[in-house]
Parts: C-alpha cells; structure tokens; sequence
C-alpha cells in the first residue's frame, strides 16, 4: 500500500449528489479496494501506473483548510465521503476523519456519513454533538465469501452490523446502504438483508444499482472469472441492463413494508 502526505487546496467541495450540498473526501484513494467502485475516475487526475485500492493520500492539512472554509461557506448538508472510505484502515494512524468531525461539530453543519468500517463507533463522543446526523454502513450480501470477492480489504459484514446497531443504542440516525445491488449476490439474500437490517433496527435502507463505469466493470469481470465463472454471463447481462434494477424495485419497497423500514432508492 502506497501512503502519500499531500496538501490539500479544499476540502469541503460543492457536491453534484441529489440532497447534498457538500463532500468531505479526507483520503484520496481507498484501502478497502471494492471491484466495483467507480471512485476510479479519480485516478484520471494521479500519475500514471496507481492501482485503485493500492494507495491513499492523505490531506494532512485537511482541517486547517476546512476551519478556513468553513468561515466563508453557507450551513448545508455534508457527506463524509463521496468518493473514499473516511475510515479505512489509515484513519486508525492519523485520525483525520475525526479532526474534522471535531470541527464540524462547532459549526454544527448536518452530516451524512457512508462508510463500510465499524471504525465509526471510535467517534459516536463527537457524533452524539451533531443536532442532525445520520450514519450509513454499506451492506450489499450476508455472504462473506462474496464480500471478500467484491470488497477484498473491507470490514466483515458481521462487523458493520454491529457497528450499525451500537450507532442506534447511541442514540444517532442509521441506515444501511444496499449499493450496489450486485446482481444474483444481493438479490438472493434480499429477504435475509432485511430481517438483518431490521434486528439491528436501522432508521431506513437506502438502495443503488450497480454503476458499470470509470473502468470498473474490468475488476468485476476478473473477480468473476477467478470466483463464479458460472454466473459471468448473466451478471452481466443484469449488470447492464437498467431492467434488472426496475424489476427488482417492487420486490424490495415489498420487503420494505413487510419489516417496517423506510426504504429510498438512488436510482
Ligand atoms: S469503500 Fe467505497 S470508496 Fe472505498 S473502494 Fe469501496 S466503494 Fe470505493
């Protein structure tokens, strides 16, 4: 793993994302390297020769700027993060997601946090702060084998449960992230996803298709053939096909209403 120390020039950016005003990224790359994420786009702007999942930077003087930014910039909704995990493994070393929870905090901007690390209880002290917060992990299967296949470096799901449920005992807003919707993998397990995410007694389950861009679809296609040869074909004719995702829309707002939990979907 490549750890790089950089400067940032911003830190609270303008964010394109229906509902958010504004991005948080702390670290530029993810350790938890998923085949499926197409926060690759960001390597168009590295040097050449960096491999998703093998590095992150690091934007050591991300509070200094966001203190500075925060005096000029209007009260909005803040996601923590866009387009990395702001607690991979690395945020255990320079608690940088934390410093700027910590600065957040007194200005007391509404936070939505999406990660996959039950990293996040380290800071429920600080979170409990925030008037309007609300904390997501994502859980796309029950499957450990399938979650080492598509999100090789990230935390078990046993383990973001726990995170989610001790979240709520806090007293915080939670959400499971089902996104995205692996075909066959996600829509086998959608009834045991639910019962889950109910026992853990999660606020809402927020729901996104599989996007097949930046390159991706190259890190899903290899983890397939290595894995489940079998299901290459017609994973990816669902893969591409927006159809797939409609079809499965009515079934899981059914799920939704038989366990009693708010469901929106990104797509
Ligand atoms: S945790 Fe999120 S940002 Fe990190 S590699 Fe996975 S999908 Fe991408």
């Amino acid at each position: 793993m490549k750890i790089k120390l950089v400067d940032c020039k911003t830190i609270l950016s303008r964010s394109r994302i229906y509902g958010v005003d504004y991005a948080v990224n702390p670290y530029l790359g993810c350790m938890h390297g998923c085949l499926y994420c197409y926060a690759r786009f960001m390597l168009k702007h590295l040097p050449q020769g960096l491999e998703w999942g093998e590095f992150v930077y690091v934007k050591i003087n991300a509070p200094l700027i966001l203190v500075r930014e925060l005096r000029k910039k209007k009260k909005g909704l803040v996601l923590l993060s866009s387009v990395t995990d702001p607690y991979q493994p690395i945020e255990k070393r320079y608690e940088l997601t934390r410093k700027l929870l910590e600065i957040l905090a007194r200005r007391d901007f509404p936070l939505i946090i999406l990660t996959k690390s039950d990293l996040i209880v380290r800071d429920l002290d600080i979170l409990k702060k925030f008037s309007d917060v609300e904390v997501g992990l994502t859980i796309v299967t029950l499957d450990e084998n399938v979650r080492e296949v598509f999100e090789p470096r990230a935390p078990p799901i046993k383990k973001r449960l726990e995170a989610l449920s001790e979240v709520k005992q806090a007293g915080l807003k939670t959400y499971a992230f089902l996104g995205p919707l692996l075909p066959f993998f996600s829509e086998e397990s959608l009834e045991d996803l639910f019962e889950k995410f109910k026992e853990v007694e999660v606020d809402r389950v927020m729901v996104d298709k599989l996007n097949i861009k930046s390159g991706n679809w190259r890190y899903i296609k290899k983890g397939l053939e290595e894995n489940y040869p079998s299901l290459l074909e017609k994973f990816r004719e669902y893969a591409f096909n927006e159809e797939y995702y409609l079809m499965l829309k009515p079934r899981i707002i059914r799920l939704a209403k038989n366990y009693s939990i708010t469901v929106d979907f990104c797509f």
